[in-house]
């Protein structure tokens, strides 16, 4: 049994994993929230007040950290007694707060790979240049880590799992699909740290086809998929971390993922690009000013939490997976669907950051009752997915399945 927990990060995801937490503080004890601003911590902390989500009375406390101190993190996590750290910071802390993790025996989840400041798509399997190398420390330590426990990657990579052990003998093909046909209303946002989502979709284009790694551009492969609840949708193949470990524990497979996206994200995300100004490289201005392109963009699009309020609509996102059963040729769509204006009503944020957030929060729940405490480091795809859909299902994200013979949840 592991208890106490500190959540790294205090953005949209943060809101999501704090309201979550504390809605099953039972469970997990203590609660922490630490990040580079300490006043985002305290509006979260405010807003799960404000909502009454504390499951039992019991601490929620603040603290300032620069997530890239390694010793600052294993102070807190000392001084916190923390045994689950839930890193929901942006994917440049990962692997300070993963060190500091292995270092003090706390156990680790995050949402994303981790990412270096100035460095774009780097050689693929990306978890092999920087988590996976931190494998066999985790394993000596007895340290259990989680990466990528987010909805994608998270959900989707246990979804792979769950039609393939359940739904078929050998696989031929994974297709990741993420729609959101949600609406925010504004001329132009992304739906998280803009700086993270655009460097997602600057470089190659990854994708693991007929046994080798695949390159394209962003934007060249495009396809129409006719998808539950949000219907014909158009997506597009893109670069995103699951393919990354999905390949490596499935090499059998064809692994993409496809982003759906509207003709005025292109058009705007074409612009910049073209102009240079999502560059992650630094210029210097005729004043002598050295500035990142990327983030002057960050700075002066929306905060995606601001969206929340305004946000309508839904999300979509599933597996597609063939395989072959008993000789013949079948295939499964595995799936979740959420709504944004019930996430704001329940814990005052977007679709996006509630799928991402309430996983993580399960993970960490899966590793405090034992379940998936593995003493390893682990891609979700390599745990039991079925503890983890019967949380999420009460938690707010059930998984349902489309087959030949119907559409049903996925025990139903
Ligand atoms: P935000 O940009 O909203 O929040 C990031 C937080 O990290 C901010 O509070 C920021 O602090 C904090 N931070 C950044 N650097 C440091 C540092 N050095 N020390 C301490 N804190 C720091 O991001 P999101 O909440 O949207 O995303 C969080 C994570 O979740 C990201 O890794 C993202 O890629 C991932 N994600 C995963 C998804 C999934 O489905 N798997 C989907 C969406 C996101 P400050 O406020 O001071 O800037």
């Amino acid at each position: 049994m592991k208890r106490n927990v500190l959540i790294i990060g205090a953005g949209g995801v943060a809101q999501v994993v704090a309201h979550k937490c504390a809605q099953n503080n039972d469970a997990l004890g203590d609660l922490h929230i630490a990040s580079r601003t300490l006043a985002k911590c305290e509006a979260i902390v405010e807003s799960v007040r404000e909502k009454a989500a504390m499951k039992v009375e019991g601490v929620f406390n603040c603290h300032q950290l620069d997530a890239l101190d390694k010793q600052a993190v294993m102070d807190l996590i000392g001084a916190t007694k923390a045994q689950i750290v839930i890193n929901v910071g942006s994917p440049f802390v990962n692997m300070t707060v993963l060190e500091a993790c292995i270092e003090t025996d706390a156990a680790y989840i995050d949402t994303a790979i981790h990412e270096e400041p100035e460095k774009i798509c780097e050689t693929p399997p990306w978890y092999g240049n920087y988590e996976w190398q931190r494998r066999e420390k985790c394993a000596e330590a007895g340290v259990t880590a989680i990466l990528g426990a987010g909805f994608d990657p998270g959900v989707v990579n246990a979804f792979a799992r769950f039609a393939i052990d359940n739904f078929m003998d050998e696989v031929k093909s994974i297709d990741i699909v993420d729609i959101n046909a949600g609406s925010h209303g504004k001329w132009f946002s992304t739906n998280f740290d803009p700086e993270i989502n655009f460097r997602e979709f600057t470089g190659t284009v990854y994708s693991w086809q007929d046994g080798a790694w695949q390159e394209n551009k962003m934007f060249e492969v495009g396809r129409e998929w006719d998808l539950p609840v949000v219907g014909a949708q158009k997506a597009y193949l893109s670069g995103h971390d699951e393919v990354h470990s999905l390949a490596a524990n499935y090499p059998q497979a064809d692994v993409r993922f496809w982003m759906g996206f509207g003709e005025h994200y292109i058009n705007v995300f074409t612009v910049l690009q073209n102009l240079g100004l999502l560059s992650e490289q630094p210029v210097v201005t005729a004043e002598g000013l050295e500035v990142v392109p990327l983030k002057v963009v960050k700075a002066v699009l929306p905060d995606p939490a601001s969206l929340a309020p305004d946000y309508k609509g839904k999300t979509c996102i599933g597996d597609l997976v063939k395989g072959i059963k008993d000789g013949e040729q079948v295939e499964v769509f595995v799936y979740n669907v959420a709504d944004h204006e019930d996430a704001y009503r329940e814990v005052g944020s977007q679709g996006i950051s509630y799928t991402a957030g309430v996983p993580a929060v399960a993970a960490a729940m899966l590793i405090a009752d034992g379940t998936w405490d593995t003493g390893t480091m682990v891609n979700v795809e390599e745990l039991d997915p079925k503890p983890f859909f019967a949380l999420l299902d009460v938690m707010g994200l059930p998984t349902r399945v489309r087959d030949a013979s119907g559409d049903r949840a996925w025990n139903g």
